[in-house]
């Protein structure tokens, strides 16, 4: 038995048809970790939808009425890249209400793992990239709304990155610091972009691929634009020193993982080269950090798309094995 919760439904499974994103992923990655041994029947819990109050605290009351009502405009329906359902709207709540599951539950156990969410290309009045609501704000607002955090760090290792995370906490800064920006600030020689000593109550940190999706990056706390084609070692220095750099910056109180299964090199809208293996050594040393540091760990999936689903899949359950090989030794 894990020393852990997974969050995990059926109902996961996103109904978009033939598409890139691989929605059946959820569902294999449950069923691979069974048959592993990984982890057992009980080890995995059943989420709630999110409350539509839940929602409210990162989304806007206008943009929350038309999804509800399936009354996007056709331009925010293709913003969205995937095809509107009143189902596929469900299962985003479903996945919003796995998020806080999973918070919830790393208060109590260190870490949880929802297999699934991480959609972190939703804003607060729209959804773009697959992303049509933000279950990670949702959980970090709604534990805040509970009095159980009060400050919380999001390290956003998908390959593309976090926008809407970016812009949902940014809300919060000190006056006088400049609001975010289609311009962005300039790269530095070492190619980490804008450090925001004043991120507010949420510290943001993403490490992506420069060249790619999407084109405007709104500031996060701390940006590390990768160039193409970066192999496991460099990757590992830079997100080593991304989360030195954080950790000094900040205290947080809980830890959202966003493991996006996309930086691997044989991604379709990947351009970065890490292998299964420094795939794993990331998760590791992200769980290190936080174990060392006491900080509880909520992680989310957020995007994978390997030329062989069964790689994203791998990439996935390896997330599992690296926080029960990092955690177990804690019980
Ligand atoms: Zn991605």
């Amino acid at each position: 038995m894990l020393p852990f919760k997974l969050i995990y439904s059926d109902a996961y499974y996103l109904p978009i048809g033939e598409h890139v994103f691989p929605a059946e992923k959820y569902r294999r990655i449950r069923d691979r970790l069974l048959a592993s041994g990984v982890a057992e029947a009980k080890d995995f819990l059943e989420p709630k939808p999110a409350d539509d109050q839940d929602i409210l605290l990162v989304h806007t009351q206008e943009y929350v009425h038309k999804l509800k009502t399936g009354t996007l405009s056709p331009r925010e329906e293709m913003e969205l890249e995937v095809p509107f359902s009143l189902e596929l709207v469900k299962a985003f709540w479903l996945a919003a209400g796995g998020s806080i599951l999973a918070a919830q539950h790393a208060l109590a156990e260190r870490v949880s793992v929802n297999i699934g969410g991480g959609f972190h290309h939703a804003f607060p009045d729209h959804g773009e990239g697959f992303c049509m609501i933000h279950d990670v704000a949702v959980a970090i607002r709604r534990l805040q709304r509970d009095g159980k955090i009060r400050t919380a760090m999001t390290v956003d290792c998908d390959v593309h990155q976090g926008n809407g995370t970016a812009v949902i906490f940014a809300a919060k800064r000190a006056p006088g610091d400049p609001l975010p920006s289609a311009s962005g600030s300039p790269l530095t020689t070492q190619g980490v972009r804008r450090k925001n000593a004043n991120a507010g109550d949420v510290f943001t940190i993403s490490l992506h691929q420069h060249n790619n999706y999407p084109m405007w990056k709104p500031p996060s706390s701390i940006d590390v634009d990768l160039p193409d084609c970066i192999g496991d070692d460099d990757y590992l220095a830079w997100l080593d020193n991304a989360l030195s750099s954080g950790l000094r910056q900040s205290q947080p109180d809980l830890l959202c993982y966003l493991a996006g299964a996309d930086p691997y090199k044989e991604d379709q809208l990947g351009g970065l080269s890490l292998t299964i293996e420094g795939l794993k050594k990331r998760d590791e040393l992200v769980f290190r950090v936080a174990q060392a540091r006491n900080i509880p760990v909520m992680v989310t999936f957020a995007g994978g798309y390997a030329q062989n689903v069964e790689d994203t899949v791998t990439i996935h359950c390896n997330t599992v094995v690296a926080a029960k090989e990092v955690f177990a030794a804690d019980k």
